[in-house]
């Protein structure tokens, strides 16, 4: 599965210690991050991921970007709640793709952990259900 990881600036130490406790079970998926975040983790447990900008600069669009086009299975986005954003529009707009293209979002470290068990007993089969129903803009 194609998993993108993001943390706002408070809340990046959580996603590395995250990371770092199921390491081994993200080290069985391609990983992609926004910048500064990637850098951290890929620092702190050697994971292979593909960095996006920072988000602030773009990377919550490039990540959103991947999920219009049906290539990002899940998106572990560890919010900030208590600090405005100045980049609030982009963070709003990747959870409102989710939504739109039913792509499952953690936004704190307890749904994160709910996946990613999940992801590795193997039985996560929301795709099957949705069968037609991906949203499809008709040319
Ligand atoms: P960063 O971006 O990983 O480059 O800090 C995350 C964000 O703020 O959206």
């Amino acid at each position: 599965m194609n998993i993108a990881l993001i943390a706002h600036d408070k809340k990046k130490d959580d996603l590395v210690r995250f990371v770092t406790a199921y390491q081994p079970i993200f080290e069985k998926h391609t990983l992609f991050a926004t910048g500064t975040t990637g850098l951290r983790i890929q620092e702190a447990t050697g994971l292979a991921i593909h960095r996006f900008q920072s988000g602030p600069l773009g990377g919550d669009q490039e990540i959103g970007a991947l999920i219009a086009k049906n290539e990002m299975d899940l998106i572990i986005f560890f919010r900030d709640p208590l600090t405005a954003q100045p980049h609030e529009p982009d963070v709003s707009a990747l959870i409102r793709l989710c939504d739109v293209y039913h792509i499952p979002l953690a936004t704190n470290m307890g749904t994160a952990e709910v996946l990613i068990r999940g992801l590795e007993k193997g039985d996560i089969d929301w795709r099957s259900f949705l069968k037609g129903k991906r949203p499809k803009f008709e040319k």
